[in-house]
């Protein structure tokens, strides 16, 4: 197992690397957010641990980072700052565990021990991306090549489904069910619609667009 620790107290790398290796874990250590980012964006470890506070870029910046890159590998955040408020937001960031300084290196071991695990059992996504097309579903924030776009809850949803499904054809019944939750359209072309807003606001109108019409069916996210 290799894991990356990201913490730019020097005395305290030091002592986590020792705990670590006791238990045949390998280490790579970083001292920079800077260079712990450029690091774990190789996405070749099986754990991250990142102190939140650090020179440069900051623990969460971090996190947020990789799982906008498409990056998985579990992360437990360190901090000093030990209140709910702080460990909700690390979590929302896409950290999967939280331990708050001081610890016992017994405690961190476990941690680690359990975030491998776990992740070896299951990972959902909480970063969407399709082609140039990236959502955070936590954050419920969406961006097109880099660039943030402001999304209604409804056409946050239909994206959602597009992106859940893409490169496959899906019928405007299913979409209607799915984002709508009812198979009555009472208008008719609410889908449509829709469809229009979010080709409109993500600027991806005309024939290069990656949400495709499928004529006679209903629309497609191309994957490519
Ligand atoms: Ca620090």
């Amino acid at each position: 197992m290799r894991i990356l620790v990201v913490e730019d107290e020097i005395e305290l790398a030091r002592l986590i690397r020792r705990a670590l290796e006791r238990e045949r874990i390998d280490i790579e250590l970083a001292h920079t957010g800077d260079k712990g980012l450029e690091k774990a964006l190789t996405g070749t470890f099986d754990g991250i641990i990142l102190d939140r506070m650090l020179p440069g870029m900051d623990g969460l910046s971090i996190c947020y980072e990789l799982r906008l890159a498409g990056v998985n590998t579990p992360v437990l955040i360190l901090s000093a700052l030990r209140d709910l408020d702080r460990r909700v937001e690390g979590l929302e960031n896409g950290a999967d565990d939280y331990l708050g300084k001081p610890f016992a290196f017994e405690e961190l071991i476990a941690r680690v021990h359990a975030l491998t695990r776990r992740a070896s059992q299951r990972y959902l996504p909480d970063v969407l991306a399709v082609g140039s097309v990236a959502m955070h579903i936590h954050r419920r924030s969406v961006s097109v090549g880099g660039r943030a776009v402001e999304l209604t809850p409804t056409e946050f949803s239909l994206l959602e489904f597009l992106l859940r499904n893409a490169d496959q054809a899906l019928t405007r019944d299913q979409i209607l069910e799915h984002v709508w939750g009812y198979d009555a359209d009472p208008e008719g072309n609410v889908v449509d619609l829709y469809i229009h807003y979010l080709r409109r606001k993500l600027q991806v109108d005309g024939p290069g667009s990656p949400i495709e019409t499928v004529r006679g069916v209903g629309y497609r996210l191309r994957a490519d």
